[in-house]
């Protein structure tokens, strides 16, 4: 006999699985929830439902209850969607110390196909497999744990900010030219005209230290990666800061902040979900800046084939990675490794800039700016850019650019390291990459 599957009807919600504790023994509840656990001892079935915020336990005594109850309950399977009214009991081994003794159970939806996976499996398929079901893959504990994470540290991030003075913005994602020359760019077509996604917010966010002084942006940025990495997305979320009167080295003080509160927070605030990754989150206070010169001197000790000018490549940062596993900055880069509108130092061949590094993974790019519309026009030339091309740009600075410094740091490389994961896909919901624009 197929299942027979009720509707929704008048039943609404009570009580969320956190709310199912001792202090609430004796009331009546109802939950929902979708059925991640069922286990049958002899004369008792107990249930396990996952909401939102976690998992209640549901406890049936089968012979103190209906037989259409009953034949509700033998139905059910792993991902059933169901409703459940009863008594809340205090229970020392359940979640959250209590369990619901049920008088009513609504079937709302029965699973019609078994997944590649099972929730608690160690071993899993691979990950195109699972992401083929994606929104299925992410009712697994250790992806709810990476994604309770991810809204807490995106909450505590905008919140510092906030608290920190900073205005937040939107600026446009589709543009005209390129913010640092044209690779990586996406084109569109914008009605008749040639277009871009946005590779990064930073010219906008230049201009807007004219009105707002401090401000930032938390919003997706686009790039057309050549190479397929771990941790390379073609959409990832960027979090961009910028602000007048300052120079990089006051913004790296910020960022240590930043990244100080951010560790708290989670430590304390996420403790389950870490649990559940079989992860910690450390402790930070302070972030060791090494100038470049100083991370070539380490590579040179450990035999490393780099010359003064070169880019750290994937292999050089893994053995940096070998002495500096966690956080750290490298500051004062050659001029001509960074961008047109990184400011030079005293020395010229030397820039105000910084990378933050966690290990091998960069985590943030930022530094002091060039304000000067000379300097700018030069720099650009000597990237090989035109500057006509960036005059929409380049008039803002014509009626008076206070000195500025900024970053932008990608968001799900910083999850990746919080959350203690090897592959950036793995935190992203619905990850883009070169050969992935489904689901
Ligand atoms: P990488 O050298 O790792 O490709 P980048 O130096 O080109 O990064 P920036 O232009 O400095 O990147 O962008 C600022 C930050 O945005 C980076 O430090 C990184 O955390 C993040 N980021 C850049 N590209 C990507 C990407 N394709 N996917 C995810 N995050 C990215
Ligand atoms: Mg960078």
């Amino acid at each position: 006999m197929p299942a027979k599957i009720d509707s929704l009807g008048n039943w609404r919600r009570t009580h969320y699985s956190k709310d199912i504790k001792p202090s609430e023994e004796g009331k009546e509840a109802t939950v929902f929830g979708w059925v991640s656990g069922i286990r049958n001892q002899g004369g008792i079935v107990f249930i396990i439902i996952t909401d939102k915020d976690g998992v209640a336990q549901i406890t049936v005594h089968k012979n103190k209850i209906s037989k259409e109850v009953l034949s509700r309950v033998e139905s059910l399977s792993d991902h059933a969607s169901i409703a459940v009214k009863g008594k809340i009991k205090a229970m020392d081994k359940a979640p959250n110390g209590a369990e619901i003794i049920p008088d009513g159970v609504k079937v709302l939806a029965l699973p019609q196909k078994t997944p590649p996976f099972t929730l608690y499996a160690k071993t899993l398929p691979s990950i195109d497999k699972r992401f083929e079901i994606r929104a299925v893959d992410l009712r697994r504990p250790e992806a709810l744990a990476i994604f309770r994470i991810r809204e807490k540290a995106l909450e505590t991030i905008r919140g510092f900010l906030k608290d920190h003075g900073y205005y937040e913005v939107n600026t446009p994602k589709i543009i005209a030219t390129a913010t640092e020359g044209g690779a990586a760019l996406f084109p569109l077509l914008y009605y008749d005209k040639e277009a871009f996604l946005t590779q990064s917010p930073q010219l906008f966010k230049e201009q807007l230290v004219m009105p707002f002084e401090k401000v930032f942006e938390i919003a997706p940025a686009y790039r057309a990666e050549q190479s397929r990495t771990l941790h390379h997305l073609s959409e990832f979320l960027s979090i961009d800061v910028e602000e007048a009167f300052v120079d990089y080295k006051d913004i790296m003080n910020t960022i240590e902040k930043m990244i100080a509160k951010l560790h708290a927070s989670i430590s304390k605030e996420c403790n389950k979900e870490l649990e559940t990754l079989g992860t910690k989150v450390p402790s930070i206070e302070k972030i060791p800046r090494m100038t470049y010169d100083a991370i070539l001197e380490l590579l040179k000790g450990k035999d490393a084939q780099v010359e003064w000018g070169d880019d750290l490549t994937s292999e050089l940062l893994d053995k940096i990675a070998e002495e500096l596993p966690s956080y750290y900055f490298v500051i004062d880069w050659p001029t001509k490794s960074k961008p047109f509108y990184i400011k030079p130092s005293s020395n010229p061949e030397i820039s105000e800039s910084f990378d933050l590094m966690h290990g091998s993974l960069e985590i943030a790019s930022g530094g002091t700016r060039l304000s000067s519309k000379k300097e700018l026009i030069n720099r650009l030339k000597e990237k090989g850019l035109k500057p006509k091309g960036f005059e929409y740009h380049l008039a803002v600075f014509d009626y008076g650019m206070p000195p500025h410094a900024g970053f932008g740091l990608g968001f799900e490389r910083l999850l990746m390291v919080l959350t203690n994961q090897k592959n950036i896909r793995e935190v992203s919901v619905f990850p883009r990459d070169q050969f992935r624009l489904t689901p």
